[in-house]
């Protein structure tokens, strides 16, 4: 790590993710991910073709509700306890390998301008038809605080910038911080996140809430319903990718 680097660690997070960024404009482009060239043909992504032809799109049959595949026929166990409101759920590409790099990137390494790579992922999921308003699940003070942005907003505004589509960060609020939810069983998580939202200015609007990962979507279905609460016309949510995992074995990455 070069030295101005290290040193602005010791003067702040902030500041090292700022001279993070300085760092890498005046280095030649190298993929975060795999340290490969970054042709010029690719302007000043990130993340390598190689590495965004690795992620793996999430495809159906799936769960009309909550997008997690599933047999035709078969009850949805995953959103069958979820509360009224989110009706429509669908993620890009499955939480693995360099997928599950570039959200580790983006939520704890400080590059959230990974966002526009995600963002590029998302643009062709179903529920972003139409003049939709995007709603970044919020983080709550502690965590925002400490990461310095919600990675959750990032790619919503990155989404929006794509598809001409409203970014609206000020209708949904965070009104009690959840424990992470990475110990807890689907029961545990439901009850984690139980009225932990409330929305307001929703009315009339058709919400589509903005994540990074889907796990079990306990977090995406209380935000949904305070949105429904608040008078939303309709809502849904896309993320970027949904994990990899059996319903009830928690992902080794929290919000
Ligand atoms: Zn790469
Ligand atoms: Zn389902």
């Amino acid at each position: 790590m070069p030295r101005f680097v290290e040193a602005a660690r010791h003067a702040g997070v902030a500041a090292a993710r700022a001279l993070a960024g300085v760092e890498r404009w005046l280095l030649p482009p190298a993929c975060l991910l795999c340290d490969g060239q970054i042709p010029a043909s690719e302007g000043d992504a990130l993340i390598c073709g190689l590495c965004r032809s690795r992620w793996r799109p999430v495809s159906g049959p799936w769960c009309g509700r909550c997008g997690q595949p599933s047999l035709a026929g078969v009850e949805c166990r995953l959103c069958s306890t979820w509360p009224a409101g989110l009706e429509r759920v669908r993620s890009a590409v499955w939480l693995a390998e360099t997928a599950r790099l570039a959200v580790h990137h983006l939520k704890y390494q400080g590059w959230w301008r990974i966002a526009e790579a995600l963002a590029e992922a998302m643009c062709g999921l179903e529920p972003l038809t139409g003049q939709v308003s995007l709603i970044p699940v919020p983080l709550g003070a502690r965590r925002l605080r400490e990461r310095g942005y919600n990675q959750s907003e990032q790619i919503a505004a990155a989404v929006g910038r794509r598809m001409g589509l409203a970014v609206r960060a000020d209708l949904l609020v965070r009104v009690r911080e959840t424990t992470t939810q990475t110990a807890l069983t689907p029961e545990g998580r439901q009850a984690n996140v139980l009225r932990a939202f409330r929305a307001s200015g929703a009315a009339g609007l058709r919400c589509v809430l903005v994540d990074d990962v889907f796990t079990t979507g306990a977090n995406l279905a209380e935000a949904g319903a305070a949105l429904a609460r608040g008078g939303a016309d309709s809502v849904e949510a896309v993320t970027f990718a949904r994990a990899v995992e059996m319903v009830g074995q928690p992902s080794a990455e929290s919000r």
